[in-house]
C-alpha cells in the first residue's frame, strides 16, 4: 500500500530509469516520453553532460542559503538568462517551480507600484481558460474552474478575459482584425475595473495545459503590449511551459516580438533534472523596490546551487544541440503527422501549437465544433489507452473556454522524425482503438 496520495485515476506502474526520449517500468516496459512529462524534460531523460554538471556541484556544496552566501552556480545561471532575456529585463530571483515564479512576478509588481504611489493599484487580470499555479495566489488568477472551485473562498477575486478562441468563434486568427477583436477585450476589463485599481495583465504566450497549446491570433500580443502601456498596467508573461526553446524560440514571445515587464519561468529551463524557476524582472522595477527596503520574499531553497547548476547545464545542452531551431523543425513535422491522422479521423477537429508545445482535439462534430459527450470521458480515455501501448500524451478536459477534450503532444525537443514516426503509429492506433470502443 502507498502512503502517498498523489492523483492517479488509473493506477501507474514502477518507474525504473529513463533514458532520451524513453521511460522504463521495473517491469521492463518502455514508454515514449510523448508530453516531456508536464511539458519539462526538453532535453530529454539523463542527459550525461547535466548528469556530470550535477555531480561536479554536489562534491562543492548542495545548499547555501542565499543570505549568507553568493554562489557561483547561480551567478553563472542568471547572466546565462538574462543574456537571452529582453532588453531591460536584467534581474533574476530563482525559485523552485512555476507557481512560485508566479507569486514572486505577483509580489514584485505589487511592490513597485507602491514605490510609484500607485497604491490602488492590486487587480491582475488574466484569462480563462488559463493555468497559473496551485497555490493559492496563483490560483486566484487561474482561469480553470476545477482547479479553482473549493479554495473560492480563500481567494481574492480577479477579473478575467476570455483568451483569443478563434477557430471556435469562427474567426480567422491569421487577419488581424482577430487579434484586435480579443486583445480590446483587455482594454475595456481595464476601463470597467477602473484603471487605477489595475495592476498587471498576465498571459501565457502560447496556451498551455488549459487551453492546449491555443496559439494567439495575429497582433493580439503587440496590442496587449500598448495597451498595457497606454494604461500603465505592468505586462506579465508566464513562460513556465513556452519558455526554454519548446515552441521554436528561447522564449514563446519571440514569435510575436513582444517584451514583457516580468517573465515567469519553469517547467523546460530545469527540463527536470531538479526543481528550478525564475522571475525575471525589469532591472529599473528591483532597483526602485530595493530602495524603497527590498523585496519582501523568498524561499529558502531559492538559487539552490545544485538546481543552478543542473540549470546551467541544461541551457548550454541546449545550446550545443541547437535544440531551439530543432523544436520549431520537429514541430512542423509533428503538426503535419497529425494533420494526416486529421484526414483519418473525423474526431480530431484541431491539431494547432508553436514548435513542439503541440496539441489536437478531439470533437464530435468539426464543423459545428460540438464537443464530444462529456460521458465519453475522452480526456482521460485517450490517454490511457495511449498509455498502455507506450506513449504517454497529456490532456485536461477545459469547460467553458475551448470545446473540451485536447491533447498535448510534446516529445522532447531531442526527438528524431523516426521516433515522430513511431509515435505517430501508436497515436493511430490508440485513436482506432477510442472509435471502435465509442457507443454507435
Ligand atoms: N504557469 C503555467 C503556464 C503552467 O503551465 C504551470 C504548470 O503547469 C504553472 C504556472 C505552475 O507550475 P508548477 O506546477 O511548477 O508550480
Amino acid at each position: 500500500m502507498s502512503h502517498l496520495f498523489y492523483q492517479t485515476k488509473s493506477p501507474r506502474p514502477v518507474l525504473h530509469r529513463a533514458e532520451g526520449i524513453y521511460m522504463y517500468a521495473e517491469d521492463g516496459k518502455r514508454y515514449i516520453d510523448g508530453s516531456s512529462g508536464a511539458m519539462v524534460s526538453n532535453i530529454g531523460h539523463s542527459n550525461p553532460a547535466v548528469l556530470d554538471a550535477m555531480r561536479a556541484q554536489m562534491e562543492k556544496s548542495t545548499f547555501g542559503y542565499r543570505l549568507h552566501f553568493q554562489t557561483e552556480a547561480s551567478e553563472e545561471l542568471a547572466e546565462k538568462i538574462v543574456a537571452r532575456a529582453p532588453e531591460g529585463l536584467d534581474k533574476v530571483f530563482f525559485v523552485s517551480g512555476g507557481s512560485e515564479a508566479v507569486e514572486s512576478c505577483l509580489k514584485l509588481a505589487r511592490q513597485y507600484v507602491l514605490t510609484q504611489g500607485e497604491g490602488t493599484r492590486y487587480k491582475v487580470i488574466s484569462r480563462y481558460p488559463s493555468y497559473h499555479g496551485c497555490t493559492l495566489g496563483a490560483l486566484a488568477i487561474t482561469g480553470m474552474s476545477t482547479m479553482t472551485a473549493p479554495f473560492d473562498p480563500m481567494m481574492a477575486r480577479m477579473p478575467k478575459i476570455p483568451a483569443p478562441r478563434a477557430y471556435l468563434d469562427g474567426l480567422d486568427a491569421d487577419d488581424p482584425a482577430t487579434g484586435l477583436h480579443y486583445a480590446n477585450m483587455l482594454e475595456q476589463k481595464i476601463l470597467d475595473e477602473g484603471p487605477d485599481t489595475v495592476m498587471a495583465f498576465i498571459v501565457e504566450p502560447v496556451g498551455g495545459a488549459s487551453t492546449g497549446a491555443l496559439v494567439p491570433p495575429a497582433g493580439y500580443m503587440q496590442r496587449i503590449r500598448e495597451i498595457c502601456d497606454a494604461y500603465g498596467v505592468l505586462l506579465i508573461h508566464d513562460e513556465v511551459m513556452t519558455g526554454g526553446g519548446r515552441t521554436g524560440t528561447f522564449f514563446g514571445a519571440e514569435h510575436w516580438r513582444t517584451a514583457p515587464d516580468l517573465i515567469c519561468l519553469s517547467k523546460g529551463f530545469g527540463a527536470g533534472y531538479a526543481p528550478l524557476g525564475a522571475m525575471i524582472a525589469r532591472g529599473d522595477m528591483v532597483e526602485a523596490v530595493m530602495e524603497a527596503g527590498g523585496f519582501v520574499h523568498g524561499f529558502t531553497y531559492a538559487g539552490n546551487p545544485l538546481a543552478c547548476a543542473a540549470g546551467s547545464a541544461v541551457l548550454d545542452v541546449i545550446d550545443k544541440g541547437g535544440l531551439v531551431a530543432h523544436s520549431a523543425r520537429m514541430g512542423d513535422k509533428l503538426a503535419e503527422r497529425l494533420r494526416g491522422l486529421m484526414q483519418r479521423y473525423p474526431l480530431i477537429g484541431d491539431v494547432r501549437g508553436k514548435g513542439l508545445l503541440t496539441a489536437f482535439e478531439l470533437m464530435a462534430d468539426r464543423a459545428t465544433k460540438e464537443p464530444l459527450p462529456k460521458s465519453l470521458n475522452a480526456h482521460s480515455r485517450l490517454v490511457d489507452i495511449a498509455y498502455d501501448n507506450g506513449l504517454i500524451i497529456y490532456s485536461r478536459r477545459t469547460r467553458g473556454g475551448t470545446s473540451g477534450d485536447h491533447f498535448l503532444v510534446c516529445p522532447p525537443m531531442i526527438v528524431t522524425e523516426e521516433q515522430l514516426d513511431e509515435m505517430t503509429d501508436i497515436l493511430d492506433r490508440s485513436l482506432a482503438q477510442f472509435m471502435a470502443e465509442m457507443p454507435r
